[in-house]
């Protein structure tokens, strides 16, 4: 086998909470986690050459050692040392920096790809305890489906998969750094939680229309207040009939949950007209198999 093609697959956050700042400066946080089908596609073929050489279709991203892929690599290398030089390509769709996990998806992706590659049959346990070490959000991007994340986001347990529906994702042309959002985030205050055990009783239960509701975000209390266009899309995506809307991760996107395909494109095609942002996809959950499925090879 010289090359592998691997999708890397975007998530959003049905709920997020921060339980409380740690001593060493992190947060313990009780996420519930949703794989969805926007993904990218990570291509690694093997050279006779000694170096690692990364390109992709965004000119912006960064392709030296400041990538994730690059930094997967090198953490692969270190454990398990491999002879031959590296092509990766990335061919990039989902948004970058807007609370997607992109690079995170690209990473796990990665290690996936060069699991397969190089015939190391890791675990999928081994590969999560490896990507750790490159975020906490890599574990579940290896991991896929629906799980709830807790600690620092890196202890995971798999949940009963979300109901079927459609789902809208809009950017907005804002930068949040989710460093400053944790920083400004102050949990003495009394502030609002959202109800994570409900999210998991209702998940249990399958049904969109019980759980859509308990849908929250704690950080969109700091990031709607500096960027109102994030509350301003919720709305509108409310307006357009979501059965519910609010932002993944720090931000900046905000996704629409929508029980009916013709509602979605209705509320996509407003979306492309308006001027609300850039990158606006419709996509829908996405439930993994097994993470072979998702793997190509030549
Ligand atoms: P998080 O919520 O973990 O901060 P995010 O989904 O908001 O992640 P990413 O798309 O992962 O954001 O990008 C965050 C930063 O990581 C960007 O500044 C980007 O330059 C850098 N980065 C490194 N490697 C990648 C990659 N393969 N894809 C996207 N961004 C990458």
């Amino acid at each position: 086998m010289n090359s592998v093609t691997v999708k890397a697959y975007a998530k959003i956050n049905l709920g997020l909470d921060v339980i409380r700042k740690r001593p060493d400066g992190y947060h313990d946080v009780r996420m519930i986690m949703q794989t969805i089908g926007l993904h990218d596609t990570i291509t690694i073929k093997k050279t006779n050459f000694q170096s690692v050489t990364i390109r992709s279709n965004l000119y912006y991203l960064p392709t030296d050692r400041r990538n994730l892929v690059y930094k997967a690599v090198e953490l692969f290398c270190i454990n398990y040392p491999i002879r031959n030089g590296l092509n990766i390509y990335i061919s990039k769709r989902i948004p970058v920096a807007a609370g997607l996990a992109g690079g995170s998806a690209d990473a796990a992706a990665t290690l996936i790809g060069l699991n397969k590659l190089f015939q190391t049959d890791l675990s999928l346990e081994e590969l999560m305890h490896l990507g750790v070490r490159l975020g906490a959000d890599v574990p579940f991007c290896l991991l896929m489906g629906t799980a709830l994340s807790e600690g620092i986001g890196e202890i995971l347990s798999p949940l009963a998969p979300m109901p079927e529906c459609s789902i809208l994702l809009v950017k907005p042309d804002v930068s949040v750094s989710t460093k400053h959002v944790y920083e400004n985030l102050s949990l003495d205050e009394e502030i609002w939680h959202p109800n994570i055990t409900a999210m998991l009783d209702a998940l249990k239960k399958n049904n969109i229309y019980s759980l859509a509701p308990l849908m929250d975000n704690i950080l969109e209390s700091i990031t709607i207040k500096e960027h109102p266009i994030i509350g301003e899309i919720k709305e509108k995506m409310k307006d357009m009939e979501a059965l519910t809307a609010l932002m993944s991760g720090s931000g900046p996107t905000v996704f629409g949950i929508f029980d009916n395909q013709h509602k979605a494109e209705k509320a996509y095609r407003f979306f492309k007209s308006s001027g609300y942002g850039k990158q606006i996809v419709l996509t829908k959950p996405y439930y993994p198999e097994t993470i072979s499925k998702s793997i190509r090879e030549t």
